[in-house]
């Protein structure tokens, strides 16, 4: 799971990852909240309203969901092609429930380089000035309680960088879940 405060560059690195690494599976999101410009060209998230969403909640239908700044965030029941890894993009009440239920899975928290750096992305993105601050300050708590669950923490200062980072994690976790399947050797 990816997880860290709006505007630190969730999106980017995600689909990053999973242009270089066609056995990464990342899972689209449902969301209550209105697109951003090209966000539905690009299938960014399937967009609903309430009730829609609602009626899945009621039906079973997501593995974990949240309510974030007053929108409703879910991911479906993952359903990745054979041998993929699942990449969420959630925020860290969602990873929460995600560990509740599969205890393996690794957290992964971005940090911006500063607040300011982190405004300013959000501004270019065209959030307005109180939608900002509100992020920035939802943005601390994700950073707070993302630093309890989250196995590593990643930088994304400059993007070749954090990805670089972001890939030697994978390839660890990887790893290491090989050992973990496999029978000890006598
Ligand atoms: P944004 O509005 O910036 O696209 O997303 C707001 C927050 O919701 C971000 O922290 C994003 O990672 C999170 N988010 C996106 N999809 C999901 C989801 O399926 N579940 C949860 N819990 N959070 C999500």
């Amino acid at each position: 799971m990816l997880i860290g405060p709006g505007g630190v560059g969730k999106g980017t690195l995600a689909a990053e990852l999973v242009a270089r690494d066609p056995s990464i599976w990342l899972s689209r999101s449902w969301t209550t909240r209105a697109p951003r410009p090209g966000e539905r060209e690009r299938g960014a998230y399937v967009f609903v309203d309430r009730d829609e969403f609602e009626r899945v909640v009621a039906q079973g239908g997501f593995f974990e969901w949240a309510e974030f700044l007053g929108h409703l965030m879910g991911t479906p029941i993952p359903n990745p092609p054979e041998g993929a890894d699942v990449l969420l993009e959630i925020d860290v009440q969602g990873a929460e429930q995600v560990l509740a239920k599969r205890p393996d899975a690794t957290v992964i928290l971005l940090l911006p380089p500063s607040l300011e750096v982190q405004a300013a992305r959000l501004a270019s993105r065209g959030d307005d000035g109180a939608h900002i601050r509100r992020r920035v300050d939802q943005g601390i708590f994700e950073v707070e309680r993302g630093r309890t669950i989250a196995h590593h923490t990643v930088v994304n200062d400059e993007v070749g960088q954090a990805l670089g980072e972001l890939t030697a994690i994978v390839e660890r976790t990887r790893t290491a879940a090989q050992g973990a399947a496999k029978p000890e050797d006598t």
